[in-house]
């Protein structure tokens, strides 16, 4: 199993436009940090979660060839804006590309990619094709890999996080609920959301942030959603409590 961090920046990407702090004029190249998603190889499985407005950057900048599904963790845009660059997989895959997501995520997808869900007679010819999958709170498989959502909110929005072996990914977070912690042990790899220092309504800090992964206990744990209030790279990841890291866009895990 391989696992590629995509983005690991927060909405608005780092560097922010026209910001002229110290973290978006760094030139540390993990400073620079595209919208969040990851890129999962697996059992002959080639696996996204989320396709943010960075999308076709960053399937250029990792070489990718092959987009098996898609994996929706909710519909903010910083997940969902690049969707439309998946057609490239049509044409390369010939297939409809499946998505799995929770119903109100699709509904949602409907509306803000309305001409992607028309009928197959009045699309216009090259629009991206989907198959879209309803997913709820329970484990599902692609081909032959199982596949763990983790229930989590982000404010009162309800988030999917996923585990994939001892792998999971959970992003735009600030509550995981005690039956879910239940879903989160023996992993060797865990990336969880932290956006910044400062209390936040719906993502985790840095402190808290800290305090679940030593509750969970994962061999080595990223953060990523990361916004430039968070500090430079090299300065902030130096204050952490071992096997905590910053995650930084291109890192690879291998299970
Ligand atoms: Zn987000
Ligand atoms: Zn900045
Ligand atoms: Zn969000």
């Amino acid at each position: 199993m391989k696992v590629v961090v995509l983005g690991s920046g927060t909405s608005q990407g780092i560097p922010v436009i026209a910001c002229n702090c110290a973290v978006c004029r760094s030139t540390d190249y993990r400073d620079q940090r595209l919208r969040v998603s990851v890129y999962i190889e697996v059992d002959n499985l080639c696996l996204v979660i989320d396709t943010g407005p960075d999308f076709r950057t960053q399937m250029l900048r990792e070489c990718i060839k092959r987009v098996d599904a898609v994996l929706y963790t909710h519909a903010h845009k910083d997940h969902t804006a690049g969707m439309d660059d998946l057609r490239t997989f049509n044409f390369r895959q010939n297939q409809d590309i499946p998505i799995y997501a929770r119903k109100e995520v699709i509904e949602q997808l409907k509306q803000e990619f309305a001409y992607i869900f028309v009928d197959k007679e009045n699309k216009y010819p090259g629009v991206l094709s989907v198959e879209p999958h309803l997913i709820d709170n329970q484990p599902f498989n692609i081909k032959q890999t199982t596949i763990i959502p983790i229930q989590v909110f982000h404010h009162k929005l309800p988030v999917f996080g996923f585990r994939i072996k001892d792998f999971a990914y959970i992003t735009d977070v600030n509550y995981i609920p005690e039956t879910e912690f239940e879903k989160l042990q023996g992993l060797k790899y865990l990336i969880l959301g932290a956006l910044q220092h400062k209390s936040h309504l719906s993502h985790y800090t840095i402190a808290e942030a800290i305090e679940v992964a030593q509750r969970i206990k994962a061999e080595k744990t990223f953060f990523t959603h990361l916004s430039h209030h968070a500090g430079l790279h090299a300065e902030l990841e130096r204050t952490f409590p071992p096997n905590i890291y910053l995650a930084y866009d291109g890192l690879t895990l291998k299970a």
